[in-house]
């Protein structure tokens, strides 16, 4: 029987909410691809309720326990005296998120002589050094599709928000002013933009499908370039690499996993190639961006403006300067996780799992890395090589 541990992040500081603001989300059952949604054999848990926190288990405590496997779930995630690395040690399978993610470096797989599995409740498993899973033979899955329509909801809103300046005007509001021209000084109207996604994968292609009726000017740049039929539809300029689409953007949305080729992909030198005044929303991952040089691109105008939901490391450090920066809509890590999200990417960590106790192979959609090799969506869109490196860094994070 194995031994089962799950890294999901605290519970709201006013305890498990006893009522929800709404009785019922909507079933989702096909992805705009035509994909199933999750498909496990039963449900122990109410879609629209919180899954992803301590309390939530994923919903997973009692399948496991009927089958005699043990479940330690933990938001004790960083350091060598956290309860995740001492629990580590003899563990079969572990699941995180990445919103609050369990970062499994080489150092810790070496430590870890049991793991077979490290499941994503989520998409994006760069908190897993991939190349070290590679070499130990370890399966790495994520729930793809769960969550990449909830992303583009958030990027979409991000978007408005900074080129609206919504954010400033309604704290305008909230500090009992009416001072119009404060809030309209840097607001501007999306229409007639030049707005570009870096990847057009599932997130950015369902971003670029939400933009179409703002009648902006459409921009992609992918390493796989788009069937003709959707270009023309989307009316779409594919760009051969981001340097080239940024230069012509008056905002760029990031929508590509993080492997080493896009690690620190938007720095200070792509910065001085992009026009004066441009966005940047990155709902990827933050280690595509260059910590520093988007502070600096901020304060000295050349970006007007910087939103975004992924930070590293995760959580970010109280005195992360992106807290602070000017003219920023950073969030926590919380558009992939809406309770709406919770219900889809928990059921697929329950398929996952089914299939793993069960010795039914996984879904290809939904592996990473297989067989000592990239797989299944791995294999198209990352690249060996690892991306967790000063991920130790998050121990230094201090609650509030
Ligand atoms: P997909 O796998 O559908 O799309 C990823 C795309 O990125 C693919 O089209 C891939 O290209 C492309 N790509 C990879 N490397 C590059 C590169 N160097 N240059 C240009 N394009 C590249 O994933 P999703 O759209 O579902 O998710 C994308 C990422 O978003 C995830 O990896 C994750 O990091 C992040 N995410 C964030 C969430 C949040 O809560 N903020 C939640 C979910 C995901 P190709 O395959 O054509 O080679």
């Amino acid at each position: 029987m194995a031994k089962v541990l799950c890294v999901l992040y605290d519970d709201p500081v006013t305890g498990m909410p006893k009522r929800y603001a709404r009785d019922t989300v909507p079933t989702i059952t096909r992805f705009p691809d035509g994909q199933s949604a999750p498909t496990p054999t039963a449900i122990d848990f109410t879609p629209g309720e919180m899954l992803g926190s301590v309390s939530g288990e994923l919903g997973l405590r009692r399948f496991l326990e009927s089958q005699g496997h043990t479940l330690v779930v933990t938001s004790d995630k960083d350091g060598p005296d956290s309860r995740f690395e001492k629990e580590l040690a003899d563990a079969e399978v572990v699941i995180s998120q990445p919103f609050w993610p369990a970062y499994l470096t080489a150092e810790r797989i070496a430590k870890a002589p049991k793991l077979k599995l490290a499941l994503t409740a989520g998409i994006g498993s760069d908190h897993v050094d991939l190349q070290a899973a590679v070499e130990r033979g370890i399966t790495v899955a994520e729930v793809t599709y769960s969550n990449s329509i909830s992303v583009a909801e958030h990027v979409v809103m991000m978007i408005l928000s900074l080129v609206r300046n919504y954010l400033p005007s309604h704290e305008w509001v909230k500090k009992g002013g009416w001072n119009i021209a404060d809030c309209v000084s840097r607001a501007y109207d999306l229409e007639g933009m030049h707005v570009g996604t870096v990847a057009a994968g599932r997130i950015g292609t369902a971003v670029l499908r939400r933009l179409k009726p703002f009648d902006v000017k459409l921009h992609y740049t992918d390493r796989h370039r788009l069937p003709e039929q959707v270009e023309r539809e989307l009316d779409l300029t594919w760009h051969p690499d981001v340097e080239s689409m940024a230069a012509v953007c008056d905002v760029v949305t990031i929508n590509c996993p993080l492997h080493p080729e896009t690690e620190h992909l938007f720095n200070a030198k792509m910065f001085s190639k992009m026009k004066r005044g441009a966005y940047i929303i990155n709902t990827a991952r933050g280690k595509i961006c260059d910590r520093d040089a988007i502070v600096n691109a901020l304060e000295s105008g050349q970006l007007a403006g910087y939103a975004g939901d992924v930070w590293f490391p995760q959580p970010a450090p109280r005195d992360h300067p992106w807290r602070t920066m000017p003219h920023h809509g950073m969030t926590p890590h919380t558009s992939g996780t809406t309770l709406s999200a919770q219900a889809r990417y928990a059921a697929g960590t329950r398929e996952i799992l089914e299939c793993w106790f069960s010795g039914k192979p996984i879904r290809d959609e939904y592996l990473i890395v297989d067989g000592g090799k990239l797989a299944g969506v791995g294999a198209h869109s990352y690249s060996a090589g690892n991306a967790t490196a000063g991920s130790e860094e998050a121990s230094r994070y201090q609650p509030a």
